[in-house]
């Protein structure tokens, strides 16, 4: 049995109480070819509720198929709930005028931190050149860009990443699944960079794999997400509270590296 406070508290009420939690991958909106039961705001908002998830940042399912669209949702979404939603905005890389257009337009939003990349669903690598303006943006205003990786990619495996935090130091690179499948090389790059974090997305399934990420990158550079409302928040945060891991560990995790990460953007 593990012997912590934070689990005891999960397992008696379904809330870590003194560590309310922040998940830095999340979503929104339905999604073409799966059904997701509890994609509307309230009904994401009441999963939070109930798994004592205090805040998120998500980008638009919509808008991963069309910038314009689901990024206009997005923000108008998180501004009805300041301080409780945040925003990424979807890059396509195919689509470059329309996003250097929303890049301005949305500049100055309140609720926006940061930038988000699906390399592997948009077939363009990382490193390629169409990233380039929006990377450069990103590095000017030192946001975060979440990335999805994946092992074995010809799009965002682990030597893209490491390509990119190179070139841009200022950008906080989120690793969303951490290279799933080639996770020894993203830790690698974890702990080279340290632009760097690990994001468990999927991850945190992987049974041992929390342990070997706090013990060689260190927690300090892991961070919760669980692509919500694909997952059920319960889930991801059972498998960090029942890691073997120190309870600092765990609320390194489960929030505090989160909050250092956000309140290093001007907006938060
Ligand atoms: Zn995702």
């Amino acid at each position: 049995m593990i012997d912590s406070p934070i689990a005891r508290e999960f397992l008696e009420t379904g809330r870590c109480q003194s560590c309310p939690i922040i998940d830095m991958h999340a979503h929104y909106g339905p999604f073409s070819g799966i059904y997701m039961p509890n994609h509307t705001p309230e009904q994401m908002l009441a999963t939070l509720d109930r798994c004592g998830v205090e805040l998120i940042v998500s980008s638009g399912h919509t808008a991963l198929e069309d910038v314009v669209r689901g990024n206009a949702e997005m923000l108008s979404i998180t501004e009805r709930y300041p301080g409780r939603w945040y925003a990424y905005l979807v890059y396509n890389p195919h689509y470059p005028a329309e996003g250097q257009a929303q890049l301005e337009e949305y500049d100055r939003h309140p609720t926006l931190v940061g930038l988000k990349f699906h390399p592997s669903m948009h077939a363009y690598p990382l490193t390629g050149e169409a990233y380039r303006p929006a990377l450069e943006f990103a590095a000017a205003r030192r946001l975060i860009v979440l990335t999805h990786t994946w092992g074995d990619s010809p799009y965002n495996g682990p030597e893209h990443l490491a390509q990119v935090a190179e070139r841009y130091p200022e950008v906080t690179f989120l690793a969303g699944h951490s290279c799933h499948g080639e996770f020894q090389k993203c830790m690698e790059v974890a702990r080279k960079y340290p632009n760097v974090y690990l994001e468990l997305t999927a991850a945190y399934a992987v049974r041992g794999l929390i342990e070997q990420m706090v013990e060689t990158v260190g927690a300090h550079k892991i961070v919760f997400g669980c692509d919500l409302p694909w997952f059920d928040p319960h889930y991801a945060i059972g498998c960090v509270v029942m890691a073997h891991i120190s309870d600092g560990a765990r609320r390194a995790i489960l929030r505090e590296n989160a909050l250092r990460i956000l309140e290093g953007r001007r907006r938060v």
